[in-house]
């Protein structure tokens, strides 16, 4: 059976324990390759790796740098098939979903943050003729990029990529669910010839390796995308040593459709929000609310849609979904479907386990799955389940939508749908979230500042934002 290896100083190896645990595929349920179960003894070799590799990538002109990143993102494209099938086989999604959307953006994120890194400048700010002050935006060290599995080699990329360009080098802890992408990943590194030890990987649990990482002296910076419980963990680690940290986190958005949208599209936009990924994106609409002159006629057509929907073999190019990532998180999702009915909740379609036939019969399937009567305030509304499942709540008004979408802790991101240019201005402005999009969904421009207010997170990543985040401001004051 394939063992991955950790990718350290450019070179593929053991954990230094000589232990792996199972890697499981959730398309069939079966294990398929083993996991380096690594330690704190991989992380001090992987830091003291990219530490060394610091002095001479740092020193780079940026065009080496871009060079070396532009190099990447082509060999990430000539081994595009092998990363769709390995992403599907290791995540549960679909491949087409892969091929369309997680490993393109792999190499574009490399793509995008070399460009990024050649058109990226600093301030000048001219004291009336006395001095001029000068901005230096200096690389700071190793630099610990956290990834989860919902998106493995698309987050994974979207950390290390603005880290190496603006001049840091990596150690990355990919998560121990989907670990095959970034595994692949290092195999391109080595065989492209990539500066040694400027990107490390080490596998392993996240409360061993992770946090082993994110405590380390020599790691200055922590670039995380997760849950909000282990984004608490590894803020409370990063505090009392001065860490800088970014934390993208969790979200329970809110999808609100007003009764003048252009209704076709709310409805088809509705269910790409709840169940693209298997719902299993940090954005998608998990609180779907609804104007009550239109609440009956949109319930009837998001049910319509949604039993449409084909839960089927990830390979298959007609299965809109496919499995969800593990089987104790599909046991979470099944749980928190009998929590909604223990609220009052009314499932509208789904709310079960799907068995498929033949090799996919132990894969971890779920319907995609409607509620409604639910209150706004109970547990299903407010915490975050990260599956196929959508609440959807009626509303009577602008502001009584404002303040039920306001009313989790989280603040990730929000729809609107109407075709009311001025309330689209009032309520975006209004929504408790770093991303408001109007009559659409999970529009991504690379260049916005990403991130959530609340406990969705800390900072902001994308284009000159994820620059100024992996390098160091500093003044020079030089009296004229
Ligand atoms: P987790 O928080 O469980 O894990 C994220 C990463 O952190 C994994 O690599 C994990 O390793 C690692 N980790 C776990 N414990 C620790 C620790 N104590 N110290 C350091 N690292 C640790 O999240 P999931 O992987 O379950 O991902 C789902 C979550 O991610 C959802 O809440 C989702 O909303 C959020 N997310 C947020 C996004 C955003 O941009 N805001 C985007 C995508 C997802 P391991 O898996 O090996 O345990």
């Amino acid at each position: 059976m394939e063992k991955i290896q950790n990718y350290i100083n450019g070179n593929l190896i053991e954990p230094k324990s000589g232990n792996y645990f199972d890697n499981v595929s959730p398309v069939t349920g079966e294990v398929y390759s083993m996991i380096p179960n690594s330690d704190l003894s991989d992380i001090n070799e992987a830091v003291k790796a990219a530490k060394n590799a610091f002095g001479i990538w740092s020193k780079l002109s940026k065009k080496e740098r871009y060079d070396h990143i532009m190099h990447l993102s082509n060999e990430i494209e000539n081994h595009f098939d092998e990363l769709v099938k390995a992403e599907s086989k290791d995540n549960g999604k679909p491949e087409w979903l892969a091929r369309s959307v997680d490993i393109p953006r792999a190499s574009e994120n490399f793509r995008f943050f070399a460009t990024a890194s050649l058109h990226f400048d600093s301030e000048i700010h001219e004291m009336d003729g006395k001095a001029l002050n000068y901005t230096l935006r200096q690389p700071i060290g190793v630099a610990g990029c956290i990834s989860p599995w919902n998106l493995p080699i698309y987050l994974l990329t979207w950390k290390i990529a603005p880290a190496l360009v603006a001049g840091n080098t990596v150690v990355a802890k990919p998560s121990e669910v989907t670990p095959m992408t970034a595994y692949i990943f290092s195999q391109i590194c080595q065989k492209a010839n990539f500066p040694k030890g400027v990107i490390n990987i080490v596998h392993g649990y996240g409360n061993k390796v992770g946090d082993a990482l994110s405590r380390h002296p020599d790691v200055p910076i922590i670039s995380f995308t997760g849950g909000t419980e282990t984004g608490k963990k590894i803020a409370a680690s990063a505090a009392p040593m001065f860490k800088k940290i970014s934390l993208e986190l969790g979200g329970k958005n809110p999808n609100i459709i007003f009764e003048d949208a252009d209704f076709d599209n709310a409805v088809k936009m509705s269910v790409k929000a709840a169940f693209s990924n298997q719902g299993q994106i940090c954005l998608c609409g998990s609180r779907l609310f609804v104007q009550k002159s239109i609440y009956e006629n949109f319930k009837n057509a998001i049910i319509k849609e949604t039993t449409n929907l084909i839960v089927g073999d990830p390979k298959d190019e007609n299965s809109n979904l496919g499995a969800v990532v593990s089987k104790e998180h599909m046991k979470k999702i099944l749980k928190c479907i009998e929590r909604a009915k223990k609220e009052g909740g009314k499932i509208l379609t789904g709310g079960k386990r799907i068995i498929l036939g033949g090799k996919l019969k132990n894969g971890f399937y779920i319907a995609p799955t409607i509620i409604d009567g639910l209150s706004v305030d109970c547990e299903t509304n407010k915490e975050e389940i990260f599956g196929p499942l959508v609440s959807i709540i009626p509303f009577d008004t602008e502001e009584e939508v404002i303040n039920m979408a306001n009313s989790t802790k989280y603040g990730l991101s929000a729809s609107l749908f109407t075709k009311d240019v001025s309330r689209s201005h009032r309520v975006a402005a209004k929504i408790d979230s770093g991303v408001v999009w109007v009559n659409t969904w999970m529009l991504r421009d690379l260049r916005i500042p990403f991130g959530g207010m609340k406990s969705s997170g800390v900072g902001r990543e994308g284009g000159f934002k994820s620059l100024e985040f992996f390098t160091e401001p500093k003044n020079v004051c030089i009296k004229i």
